[in-house]
């Protein structure tokens, strides 16, 4: 059996991804920082609304926020390293064996294929991070709930006012 060891590259912060943020990181980005909510919002998320076309064929529109990105990468990313290490994202804490990992194969692949430390892995092994997986569904699901519970509102939630989201699919 081969373990998940992360190389440092640093490349899965600098690629074509999101970050996304759940109302808990934003809170631990903007105490880190000594902010408001509102500001850290403004300073370091941008907002988005993922469009999902569902089975049914009807469209849902989640709003989220997703971690500012410059030139090269995240903007916590400094010579591939994470400048906020210890209050990562939940995303990033638990990548890449968050739900999408066990549920979609392309992106598996996509990982496989340029991740260095998942490389030497057997695919066997993926199974031993499965719990990661499933925890990460529970909380988007979560998520989900608390969205919904407050009629989509993230600017309700978050306590701020957010600027008018760029639309975004599961593709992109
Ligand atoms: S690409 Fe893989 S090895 Fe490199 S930092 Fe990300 S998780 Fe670690
Ligand atoms: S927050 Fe840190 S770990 Fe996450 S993408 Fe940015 S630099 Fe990488």
């Amino acid at each position: 059996m081969s373990a998940f060891l992360c190389k440092i590259c640093g490349d899965c912060c600098k690629g074509d991804g999101s970050v996304f943020l759940y109302p808990e990181d934003i809170a631990a980005i903007a105490e880190h920082f000594c902010l408001s909510a509102q500001e850290a919002v403004d300073k370091y998320a941008e907002h988005v609304m993922l469009e999902i076309v569902e089975d049914t064929g009807s469209y849902l529109y989640m709003p989220y926020l997703i971690l500012k990105k410059n030139e090269s990468g995240c903007i916590f990313s400094i010579e591939n390293l994470c400048e906020i290490h210890k209050l990562k994202p939940y995303q990033c804490k638990n990548t890449p064996f968050v739900s999408e990992f066990f549920s979609d194969n392309s992106w598996r692949k996509y990982l496989k294929d340029n991740c260095p430390a998942l490389k030497t892995m057997d695919e066997k092994d993926f199974s031993n991070y499965l719990e990661i997986g499933k925890r990460s569904e529970e909380v988007e699901k979560n998520y989900y709930y608390l969205l919904r519970e407050n009629s989509f509102n993230l600017e309700k939630i978050l306590n701020v006012n957010l600027s008018a989201p760029k639309i975004i699919t599961e593709n992109d």
